[in-house]
């Protein structure tokens, strides 16, 4: 039961927003306050092609780790399906590392960037994406007129080859007629290959509805979407994350709604692509709230708002939206006064501007239909210039300006914050009375009933996810698994039950349970049904723990592939025996070289 919880929880992290998996993740294990996603440039936009099925891995070699589109050979044989919905040609061994400089990108990439950058850079600017939409949704037709968009992309260091497939992917999937242009905003980025590189690739490559503006300081999200705004010249702003790739048909049914009513604005489902293996997977349908800490979190949508004729593909009201990823009027969004301009660099703006919408006349709805992708990593990989937590800043603002009594809930769960200096407030202030705004207590007995009923010091509720029930994943095989070199057996170096405990080879056992490991179609392996291997991401120089299983693969993905290796899918490197002539068993990770040390079979 605990590890099925521990599942529910982590398969829940990675459905949290755009902009808070972190700080959600931190809040459910820690505690609120602890702590607030090259190479060689192709030529020309090429017409997307499929992966080839084969690619000798020893190809990568002599490949640069630049925009080509391709697999890095696919070694399962077939015997392991990569599950269903997600890129049924994208291997888990696209990670794996074959010399010093595939660990370097990865390295480094895990370390800007927080997400595995060699996969990235393999997978080239053009792919296609599993279409994760309700199949009612390819039969929906769209009217004529609909208003053309600006897509306005800010990015601080983003990876050069996510920033270009995020680019490419609006390119290669948006009806041209409906595409005003595309507004990069570079948010003073400091790693080289954003600068004469993407000039030059931009100028060489691009079509000319794709601008760049480069802000001569950092100026944070928030600011940086207000410059690219400025920029655009579409009817409609569509705003996305610099690590995004569209899906079939996505910019219809965002710009239908608008159509019908400039004051409604809309996000698109937002899809998961992993940071580990950059698999996109679908999400499931459900709707923006928040809590008193001002953390935005994922709730079921009420059945009450799935009512209509259209079922579960009609847009639902939201009460608020996570953030990256959303489109509006833009005349719209500059009667709605944009975003508070005092906020710095990232947090509390997707709150501000969803209790705006709400109270001053707008609304706020998810579109089923429309579906984007959006790299989810672990943490935050860049900080603020002076180190301050704007997340703390920008909240305080939103609560002095919209919350009214209610900014109490927050301070009563942030006393020390509420003597803080947050900066002047009064354009914002006379903004609401301007735009004749209704008050919060309007707004959470309207549009959040949900909230007073949990009350301000309740704790948050667990993500939730729906269609999607905390099923078992399938057991594929079940057995030892020994070295071949020395035909010992993996094992636990304490108890199958240790918790962070170490792994190593054993004399095998054939009357010990305890040395039996369960392969399953999540790619996990539990010894003993305890307990799972797992690598921990950012540190492929540790060696594999025995962890409580996750469920969201990445660190605790293994491939049984060919030449009898362990692949790990996180780390793109190989289990290994560090001394077979050591009683003691050491097990670690290594370049994979099909070396007898690395050999290891699952016996049933
Ligand atoms: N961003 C930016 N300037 C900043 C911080 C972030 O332009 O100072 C960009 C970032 O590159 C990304 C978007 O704003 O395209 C949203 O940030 P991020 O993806 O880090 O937020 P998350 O999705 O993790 O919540
Ligand atoms: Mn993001």
């Amino acid at each position: 039961m605990g590890s099925a919880a521990l599942r529910c929880f982590c398969c829940g992290c990675l459905f949290t927003s755009v902009t808070w998996t972190l700080l959600l993740f931190i809040y459910f294990n820690f505690s609120e306050e602890s702590q607030g996603f090259r190479h060689v440039p192709i030529k020309g936009h090429e017409p997307y092609k499929p992966f080839p099925k084969k690619v000798h891995p020893r190809d990568s070699a002599g490949l640069p780790d630049g925009p080509r589109s391709g697999n890095v050979g696919n070694s399962l044989g077939n015997h392991v399906g990569v599950p269903a919905e997600t890129n049924a040609d994208l291997s888990p061994e696209m990670g794996m590392i074959f010399n010093e400089r595939d660990q370097d990108v990865r390295d480094v990439g895990y370390q800007k960037h927080a997400f595995n950058m060699l996969i990235s850079n393999r997978l080239g600017y053009h792919r296609e994406v599993p279409d994760t939409r309700d199949p009612k949704c390819a039969k929906k037709t769209y009217p004529a007129g609909l208003p053309l968009a600006s897509i306005v992309i800010c990015f601080y260091n983003e990876a050069f080859s996510a920033l270009m497939r995020t680019v490419h992917s609006v390119l290669d999937r948006t009806a041209p007629h409906l595409l005003q242009e595309i507004v990069l905003v570079d948010d003073n980025s400091e790693l080289d290959d954003l600068k004469k590189r993407l000039d030059d690739y931009i100028q060489e490559n691009l079509p000319k509805k794709v601008t760049l503006v480069r802000n001569k300081q950092r100026e944070g999200l928030i600011r940086g979407r207000m410059i690219g705004a400025s920029h655009a010249t579409g009817e409609v702003l569509v705003f996305l994350d610099s690590h995004c790739e569209v899906n079939e048909m996505w910019l219809q049914p965002l710009l239908a709604p608008i159509k019908d009513n400039r004051k409604t604005v809309v996000c698109p489902v937002i899809d998961i692509i992993s940071a580990d293996t950059l698999i996109y997977t679908s999400s499931p349908v459900v709707r923006g709230g928040f809590n008193w800490g001002l953390h935005f979190k994922w709730d079921p949508v009420p059945l009450s708002e799935l009512g209509g004729p259209e079922g579960s593909t009609a847009p639902f009201r939201s009460p608020t939206m996570a953030g990256g990823l959303f489109a509006m009027d833009r005349e719209y969004f500059n009667t709605l006064g944009q975003y508070d301009g005092g906020m710095d660099i990232w947090g509390g703006e997707n709150l501000e501007i969803s209790f705006r919408i709400w109270m001053c006349g707008g609304s706020l709805l998810i579109i089923p239909c429309s579906r984007v992708g959006h790299i989810f990593r672990k943490r935050r990989p860049y900080g603020s210039p002076g180190g301050h937590d704007t997340m703390a800043h920008n909240s305080l603002r939103l609560a002095h300006v919209w919350m009214d009594e209610y900014k109490e809930q927050y301070f009563a769960l942030r006393p020390e914050l509420r003597n803080r200096n947050y900066g002047d407030i009064n354009e914002r202030l006379s903004l609401r009375n301007r735009l004749n705004c209704k008050s919060f207590k309007w707004y959470l007995d309207n549009i959040y009933p949900e909230m007073q009923i949990s009350g301000p010091n309740a704790k948050a509720q667990p993500p939730v996810f729906v269609n999607r029930g905390p099923k078992r994943p399938k057991i594929l095989q079940r057995g030892r698994l020994i070295n071949l070199q020395t035909n010992r057996c993996l094992s636990a170096q304490s108890h199958p039950s240790h918790k962070g405990g170490l792994v190593v080879a054993k004399e095998c056992d054939f009357n010990d349970s305890d040395q039996i490991w369960s392969y399953n179609e999540e790619h996990e392996l539990i010894l003993s049904n305890l307990l799972c291997l797992d690598m921990s991401e950012t540190r492929s120089s540790d060696p594999p723990r025995l962890m409580k299983c996750h469920g969201s693969g990445g660190s605790q993905q293994w491939v049984l592939g060919k030449n009898n290796r362990l692949y790990q899918v996180s780390v793109g490197q190989c289990m290994k025996l560090v001394d077979p002539l050591s009683h003691k068993g050491y097990v670690s990770m290594a370049i994979c070289d099909g070396s007898p040390s690395q050999q290891w079979h699952l016996d049933n």
